[in-house]
């Protein structure tokens, strides 16, 4: 039985009639340059994420861009991030001429270790940007807790993790700004690139708004230096059909999750050789549950032995899988400027070796996921 890593097909097929009507909808009107459907996305966005306003972008990457550009952060400052995450992260903030300082992750969470942070604060660190990997919240109240006492801005890149909670606090709205993806692999996935901004301080998202659409207003008169980073209605549109999905397909991802985790332990094959994803909440392993949802999982991500031959054997068998992410970004060649080399954040180095994705769609059905088992649990016995 072949197993994809996602399948959009499916997730279509179930809500083609309301896709295809919402987008009939908009080209009906022609307006295709924000508008009512970005305007409704935003408060719908904003209110699910327990934030107050909302700002609609081209993608997550500029979702991040904006913030730190709403921030005036740019040449001689420093923002702390990780770097075990999708390259964006780091991108966005050397595109505005600051430098990224990383912190190593705590291997379990796969998160910035919160631990590490302050020994690398200099009188030039402007913001933090913690990454919710996977859908899993980052530690966040130590972090809050030292950019309070040292006067610095939290982005959260939640752009893998929208609906995922911290106790009880929704991602996006812990920090002064949180930053969303639609790119199409993100459990709200729009049909091409999307993002979002939350914030709920209403000069930041006047801000965000200005910088989105070329520091504009009114028409050519520009008061910012921004961009064109702005969301497009068709865009919009399908997204305010996909958000009334989200609750359910989330619920379904987090099934899917835990029947893995069962699976996998009634095979033997957990907690050793597979270590299976950290669902508790926080450092002090408060239990997840239906009401906490740390972890909202985008990706389901193992740490496995002989990852990369395990990665062979399922691909061989038709099992989708992926590396989230085979380099970190201190050992990417266009961050070499940086100084750094191998050793230098060893967990993250380390994950980068030993993880590997496996498909943890909401369609997922238990056939699939019982083959995906089968295969690897076939490889750790061959
Ligand atoms: C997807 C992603 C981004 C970038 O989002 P795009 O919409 O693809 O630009 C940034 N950070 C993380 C952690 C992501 O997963």
């Amino acid at each position: 039985m072949k197993v994809p890593l996602l399948d959009l097909q499916a997730q279509y097929r179930a809500i083609q009639s309301e896709v295809d009507a919402a987008v009939a909808a908009v080209f009906a009107t022609q307006g295709f340059i924000l508008g009512p459907q970005v305007q409704a996305l935003e408060r719908a966005v904003a209110a699910y994420c327990g934030a107050t306003q909302a700002c609609g972008v081209s993608s997550g990457t500029d979702a991040l861009l904006v913030a730190l550009m709403s921030e005036g952060i740019g040449a001689g400052a420093e923002v702390i991030t990780t770097p075990y995450t999708f390259f964006a992260t780091a991108g966005s903030i050397a595109r505005v001429g600051a430098r990224p300082v990383f912190v190593d992750i705590d291997p379990h969470s796969f998160n910035l270790d919160p631990r590490q942070v302050a020994a690398k604060l200099t009188p030039r660190t402007r913001a933090i940007i913690p990454v919710h990997l996977y859908g899993r919240m980052a530690e966040m109240e130590p972090l809050l807790a030292l950019a309070d006492r040292r006067g610095l801005v939290v982005i959260e890149d939640a752009c893998q993790a929208i609906g995922a909670e911290y106790r009880g606090r929704r991602a996006g709205s812990l920090g002064a700004y949180g930053c969303f993806s639609f790119f199409p692999s993100k459990n709200l996935g729009g049909a091409g690139d999307g993002g979002m901004v939350t914030t709920s301080d209403p000069a930041r998202a006047a801000r965000l708004a200005s910088l989105r659409n070329h520091g504009m207003e009114p028409k050519y008169v520009h008061h910012l230096i921004g961009g064109n980073f702005r969301l497009d209605a068709l865009q919009a549109a399908v997204l305010n059909v996909k958000l009334k999905h989200l609750d359910a397909w989330t619920a379904a991802r987090r099934r899917n999750a835990a029947r893995y985790d069962r699976l996998f332990r009634a095979a033997g094959l957990a907690p050793d050789p597979l270590t299976l994803p950290m669902t508790p909440c926080g450092a002090a392993g408060r239990p997840d549950n239906e009401d906490c949802r740390c972890h909202i999982f985008n990706q389901y991500v193992l740490r496995a032995p002989r990852r990369d031959e395990l990665r062979a054997w399922l691909t061989q068998r038709g099992i989708g899988n992926e590396v989230y992410y085979p380099v970190p970004l201190h050992l990417q060649e266009c961050f070499a400027p940086l100084g750094h080399r191998p050793g230098d954040f060893p967990e993250s180095e380390r994950a980068a070796r030993e993880t590997l994705a496996l498909p943890v769609y909401p369609e997922l059905t238990d056939d699939q996921a019982g083959a995906v088992v089968a295969a690897v649990r076939d490889f750790y016995r061959g």
